[in-house]
């Protein structure tokens, strides 16, 4: 992307605040950090958590919402957007609107939906909203399992599930897939596929034994990041997910439970 422009690219997250520092906005900004990526944020909702669970969700109005984006577009020259948790279909509907209004180079979304530890991050009714608003916009979006199955209304079982899933995505709007493989059987090896119009990549790690918290945030922070950066698609995603494997390696467990979370640094 050459410009004239002197200042830096930057990396916006809109996205969940996560109290325990594991996952949503906080992730994303550590994630941003470690890329030497300066990173912006615009709270679309705030958890109450930690390790072992969500206690409470405030979600701010989407005028607040609005506003916090805007502000973001007005100064920095935005690279990428990430795209998190954003609660309820009124907040779909009101950064659809901003991103339609600003048209950042590139954005990535994060369908969230339920965390790890069960709780619900997405009302029902926002499924479709997600699905018409936000997807058709998104340059990627990059669902685990089960959040392509929610998107698809069909089960996955398996790779070549996986594989078929990622076709099925672009035939639904989607411009390119990154499903997370972490949800599927599999000891040794965990496998994420990358699909777009042109081809299918497989990246593939080993599987570790570690309750990470926060892994999905971190893998679409650090592919915002790679864009910003001047990868392209594929190889922002790939080096995403090595990203991801070598901070999981490292994670350490801050709280009471056995949950983890990722080590930036
Ligand atoms: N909290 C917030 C604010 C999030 O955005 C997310 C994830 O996407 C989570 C919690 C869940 O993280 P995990 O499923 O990795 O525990």
């Amino acid at each position: 992307m050459a410009s004239s422009d002197p200042r830096p690219l930057c990396a916006l997250t809109i996205a969940g605040s996560d109290s325990g520092g594991g996952a949503g906005i906080q992730a994303d900004l550590k994630t941003f950090a470690a890329h030497r990526v300066h990173g912006l944020s615009a709270l679309a909702a705030l958890t109450a958590q930690h390790t072992r669970g969500v206690t409470a969700v405030h979600v701010p109005p989407t005028a607040f919402l609005r506003a916090q984006i805007d502000a973001c577009f007005d100064d920095f020259r935005i690279g990428a957007v990430k795209l998190g948790m954003l609660a309820t279909a009124e907040v779909i509907h009101a950064v659809a609107d901003a991103l339609d209004a600003h048209r950042p180079p590139r954005v990535v979304l994060d369908p969230v939906m339920v965390a790890t530890s069960g709780a619900k991050l997405l009302a029902d009714d926002a499924l479709e909203a997600l699905r018409v608003r936000l997807l058709p916009l998104a340059d990627i979006v990059t669902p685990n399992v089960p959040e392509a199955e929610l998107l698809l209304g069909r089960g996955i079982h398996d790779q070549a599930g996986a594989e078929a899933a990622t076709g099925e995505l672009l035939q639904a709007g989607a411009r390119a897939v990154l499903l997370k493989g972490g949800h599927l059987p599999g000891d040794g090896e965990m496998v994420d596929c990358f699909r777009d119009a042109e081809r299918i990549a497989r990246f593939r790690h080993p599987r570790l034994p570690v309750n990470g918290h926060g892994t999905g945030c971190t893998l679409a922070s650090a592919i915002a990041a790679n864009l910003c950066l001047g990868h392209d698609l594929p190889d922002a995603c790939a080096a995403a997910a090595d990203y991801v494997h070598g901070a999981l390696r490292q994670a350490c467990r801050p709280g009471r439970s056995e949950v983890a979370v990722l080590d930036h640094f």
